[in-house]
């Protein structure tokens, strides 16, 4: 269980988080949506330790975890897949999926690497395919799962995504957003970020609505689907 206490979060003078308190369940799909601005990638530097200007705490598995360095949140079992996949463009495929398991690397820990890596490619043939491929000439939708992917080579028992549907055309959003309830039902703790919200809702066990650092709202994902404030503020009112 991830859980998340009073979290302020500060770029210079400008307060991103006010106290935000929320929970990660073990094995639940939580989704924080909210308007531009909100504070919603910021709640995800803070969590994996990006952004180090914050107070609160943040515990996992019962251990605080708000002033470790990014890396060894990686190692307790957290991973990013950051908002625009900032992949190694001009890096293979397969190199930057290797990349996802440098935590491993340092352990000189081989066959634990080529346990994940098979795993990835199990989840994503494509990248399989188009393992000596340069990152930077997949399509969207492939780089978004490269993204993914190279997430997954760290093993994390909690995968936080950022905005994993930007960009892409509607049947890959359907994709990915399939893989993130695979992933959910083998067994992974998913924290979604997403500008999509009915998807993100219809997905999600509970989930958190954000509004300028705070959260205003939470609830099961299906409670926030049929509560008409939050269909006309969020929603689109359709
Ligand atoms: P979006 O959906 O647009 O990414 P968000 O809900 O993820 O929005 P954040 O990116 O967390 O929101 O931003 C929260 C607040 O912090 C905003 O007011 C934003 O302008 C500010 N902010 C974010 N990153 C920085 C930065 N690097 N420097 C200064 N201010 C920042």
């Amino acid at each position: 269980m991830l859980e998340i206490q009073d979290l302020s979060a500060f770029y210079g003078n400008i307060q991103a988080l006010r106290e935000v308190s929320l929970k990660v369940p073990d094995a639940w799909i939580v989704s924080i949506v909210g308007a531009n601005g909100a504070g919603k990638s910021s709640l995800l530097k803070c969590i994996a330790g990006v952004l180090t200007s914050k107070r609160g705490s943040i515990r996992f598995d019962g251990r605080e975890m708000g002033g470790m360095a990014q890396k060894t949140v990686v190692e307790q079992g957290i991973s990013l897949v950051p908002e625009g996949r900032q992949l190694f463009s001009q890096l293979s495929v397969l190199d930057n999926l290797l990349l996802g398991a440098y935590t491993y690397f340092r352990r000189r820990n081989r066959e634990r690497i080529s346990e994940a890596l098979e795993q990835a490619f199990a989840m994503f043939p494509r990248l399989r395919e188009r393992q000596s491929q340069v990152a930077g000439t997949l399509s969207g939708g492939e780089q978004q799962m490269l993204s993914i992917g190279r997430a997954l080579m760290a093993r994390p028992k909690v995968l936080m995504l950022d905005e994993p549907s930007l960009g892409l055309a509607p049947l890959i959003v359907e994709e990915i957003l399939d893989t993130i309830e695979t992933l959910n039902q083998r067994g992974a703790t998913i924290l979604l970020v997403e500008q999509n919200a009915r998807d993100a809702l219809q997905l999600s066990h509970y989930a958190y609505v954000f509004e300028t650092g705070r959260v205003v709202h939470e609830g099961t994902g299906r409670a926030l689907l049929d509560d008409p404030m939050i269909e006309e503020a969020y929603l689109g009112g359709v």
